[in-house]
């Protein structure tokens, strides 16, 4: 799909140097001069919808973890910390699935307009750039928030390589940042196009089916798999078309289309609350928002983009 680098997270060509991430001395000289993203348990530091930028002698980074490595830009290093140590005034909310925590997490050392932020909430105003260097800072640091122990035999774990990889000092294993595969389809049956909701979904929010790939199985047979587990659907030609980062928290999303071969849909009530077919027509209202039931996702996850550029027929 010609089209498919354009979706949020896309991709913005970084220059991600990996070859000067195990120079210590290059690390150092960048990061003194360079700029720093500051994440709050995994929200990123936001004001007027774009990233704020740090440098690392800032009092917010003060209690911060290893920085990490995003890139280079100009020369500029551009780098990542995590401060969710520090203790906001404002929580923020656990919420299900779908959901944006629309809690914001002002810090006293900064101007009243600068917060933490749900990326979910500013991801589709950002650049393309900005999008890809806080895809990238936040699940890097959520791989290394939730990796601390050596997975072979459990002794505390130390970050090497500018962030890039976690070492073991008990029995020597290396650890490296995990991506988990998922696939999101349009499913479509001549006119029509298959949409499904999960139960702790916002109201009247329906988007693609998808599911994890399983270890051993090519992503084709995860997408014909997925599908009729959940809906009874059988498939036949399915293709790749473009795939989006999805830090939330490690996915990358692999948007196929497939091509059903049977109607009757049998909901698997463990997976989805409902599914239906939608006509191209009814999908022209769905995404002006003015269909009475179906809401669609939100604008920058992949699924949008998907079903956006199927109803204009540009999915070549
Ligand atoms: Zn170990």
């Amino acid at each position: 799909m010609r089209l498919g680098e354009t979706v949020t997270f896309g991709g913005s060509g970084l220059d991600r140097a990996a070859g000067l991430r195990g120079d210590a001395g290059r690390m150092a000289a960048l990061l003194a001069q360079g700029r720093v993203l500051a994440l709050w348990r995994g929200k990123p530091l936001v004001a007027d919808a774009a990233l704020v930028w740090l440098n690392a002698q800032s009092p917010v980074l003060a209690d911060a973890g290893a920085p990490v490595f995003l890139g280079l830009e100009a020369g500029v290093g551009y780098f990542a910390q995590d401060i969710s140590g520090w203790q906001p005034q404002v929580l923020a909310q656990d919420q299900p699935a779908g959901f944006i925590d629309a809690n914001r997490q002002g810090h006293p050392a900064l101007p009243d307009d600068h917060a933490f932020e749900d990326l979910r909430g500013v991801m589709a105003a950002l650049t393309p750039r900005e999008a890809e260097l806080a895809a990238t800072a936040k699940a890097i640091l959520q791989w290394h928030a939730s990796h601390g122990f050596c997975a072979a035999c459990g002794a505390a774990s130390d970050i090497i390589n500018a962030g890039w990889q976690r070492a073991c000092s008990a029995c020597h294993a290396q650890h490296f940042p995990r991506t988990d595969p998922v696939v999101i389809m349009l499913v479509t049956r001549g006119n029509k196009l298959l949409l499904g909701r999960s139960a702790p979904w916002p109201e009247g929010m329906y988007s693609l089916l998808a599911g994890f790939v399983e270890p051993g199985e090519p992503l084709e047979a995860a997408v014909r798999r997925e599908v009729f587990e959940e809906t009874g659907i059988t498939t036949g030609a399915v293709r790749y078309l473009a795939s989006q980062p999805w830090p939330f928290p490690a996915s990358l999303m692999l948007g196929c289309i497939a091509e059903a071969t049977s109607d009757a849909i049998t909901l698997d009530p463990n997976e989805l609350e409902d599914a239906l077919w939608v006509t191209r027509e009814e999908m022209v209202a769905v995404l002006a928002g003015q269909h009475p039931k179906i809401k669609p996702g939100r604008n920058g996850a992949i699924a949008h983009f998907l079903m956006r550029n199927w109803l204009a027929d540009r999915l070549d």
